[in-house]
Order: C-alpha cells, then sequence, then structure tokens
C-alpha cells in the first residue's frame, strides 16, 4: 500500500484521503497532531477512508490505538464520513473524545441531506448528505459549549475557534504550544502562496466573517483540510494582503481572498 502520510512539523502529519468519485480531484487531508500522550486527529475525510488511515498510521509507527481525540471542523461528510470506520477500527469508542460545534453536531446526528449554496452570485443549491455515524454515538460526541471548549482546552491545549459561516457550527482548532492552525474549511490555501476561502457555504457572510478573523490571528502554521499544504511558519509578518486585481479562476469561482504569502 502507498504510504499516504506526510511529516509536515515534527508534531504534525498529515494523510491525504480521496474525495469526489474515489479520486485526488479535489485533495483532502486528515491531520495528526502528536501531544505528551497521544495523538489527536483534525477531520477524518471521507468515507471509506478508514481503514488506508488507520494503516497509514501504523505504517508510520503512530499507534492508532494512542488517539486521544478527534476534533472535527463541521459535519460534512468529506470530513466527518470515515469517523465510524475509524472509531470501530481502533477499539473501545469510549476511550476516544470526538469535538464538534455544537450546532453541527445537531446537523450531524440528524443524518438528513441539506442544501450547500455554492458560488455567491450563482448560489447555486447542492445537495449534502452526512456519512454514518458510529454505533452507540449519543455518548461519544462532546458538543463545543463551554464546558467543550474547557475540556478540549484543559486536556489537549487546544483552542476551538467557531468560525461558522461554511456551516453553522463549523470550528478551527488552535494547538497553542505549536501556534498550529487546524482551519477546516474556514480558510484554504487557494494556491501555494494564496490564502482564502472556496465559495462553498451556509451563509456567505458569516464564511467571510470567521475567514477574516482567522487570517488576522498570530499563529505560526496553517492547516487547512483542502487543496495545498505548506508545512513552514506563516507569521503576520509574512502575509500580505490581497489588494488589486482578482484572477479570472478566483472569479469565476468566487473566491475569496485574504493575503499573499511572501
Ligand atoms: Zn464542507
Ligand atoms: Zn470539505
Amino acid at each position: 500500500m502507498k504510504n499516504n502520510l506526510t511529516r509536515l512539523t515534527d508534531t504534525v502529519s498529515a494523510i491525504k484521503t480521496t474525495f469526489l468519485f474515489r479520486t485526488r480531484l479535489l485533495p483532502t487531508h486528515v491531520f495528526i497532531l502528536e501531544i505528551e500522550n497521544g495523538l489527536v486527529l483534525f477531520d477524518t475525510g471521507s468515507p471509506g477512508n478508514g481503514k488506508m488511515i488507520v494503516e497509514s498510521l501504523r505504517e508510520a509507527k503512530f499507534d492508532p490505538g494512542s488517539i486521544r481525540a478527534i476534533c472535527l471542523s463541521h459535519w460534512h461528510r468529506d470530513h466527518a464520513g470515515s469517523l465510524a470506520e475509524i472509531i470501530e477500527l481502533i477499539g473501545p469508542a469510549s476511550k476516544v473524545e470526538i469535538f464538534i460545534g455544537q450546532a453541527d453536531l445537531t446537523l450531524l446526528t440528524a443524518k438528513r441531506p441539506r442544501i450547500l449554496r455554492f458560488h455567491p452570485f450563482l448560489n447555486l443549491p447542492v445537495w449534502h448528505r452526512p456519512g454514518r455515524l458510529p454505533s452507540s454515538s449519543n455518548g461519544l460526541f462532546i458538543p463545543l459549549d463551554n464546558a467543550g471548549y474547557t475540556k478540549l482546552d484543559r486536556k489537549y491545549g487546544i483552542k476551538a475557534i467557531p468560525t461558522p459561516g461554511h456551516t453553522p457550527g463549523h470550528t478551527a482548532y488552535l494547538h497553542r504550544e505549536t501556534g498550529s492552525l487546524f482551519s477546516g474549511c474556514a480558510l484554504s490555501l487557494l494556491e501555494p502562496h494564496l490564502v482564502g476561502i472556496i465559495s462553498i457555504f451556509h451563509d456567505r457572510k458569516e464564511q467571510i466573517r470567521s475567514g477574516k478573523r482567522l487570517a488576522d490571528m498570530d499563529f505560526r502554521y496553517l492547516f487547512p483540510v483542502h487543496m495545498f499544504l505548506r508545512s513552514d511558519e506563516i507569521p503576520l509578518k509574512k502575509r500580505q494582503p490581497c489588494t488589486g486585481k482578482k484572477g479570472i479562476i478566483t472569479r469565476l469561482m468566487g473566491n475569496h481572498l485574504f493575503f499573499r504569502i511572501s
């Protein structure tokens, strides 16, 4: 089996998963963070990636049994889709704590398809259905309310940042010690040097507000789920605001740009 795991920093690795008809058309990543007493996963990829993720971890000498927590950015199936598979493969589910924004937990457990909007002007509706959930999943999830935020921070040193817009309960996660920002779909590397947002949303205005909030934060590393990856530090001084004319692709796709990395 081809190993899909890449080490990005001393503590963060990424596994490339398949999406869109099992191709790699839109690169989708699962991130692994090494903490003192185990691993934390950020998102889980589309359905059908669970076995590959667990095997990639083993091959890279990570113990999948040491996964302590899974932080979901949002309920969409390309992010929460392999959750059930991973939980089933790594054993007793009660050992893993699954964090997710409160509003998205409601959508995920409702198991009903929803309409997403694509493109700010065309506003095209897209049907989207959540992936399978782990059995007896009710007790496993920790919604990010006040108690959830405190638990995630105290136990794992991770700050949950509500970033609604792409979905109502979208959440980004900052690992405080390393300054690693796991931005989900709230901030993406649209080009290797260009940071903005993809125009799929529940609320476009909120999505831009949330993206701007993250773009202005003083993080060190940015790890978005889709598109490109970078492993170098991008502190505020390396970010140049995007002004002037937008390229044709950006305009056609309705992407919103925040900054360019110098
Ligand atoms: Zn999504
Ligand atoms: Zn996605």
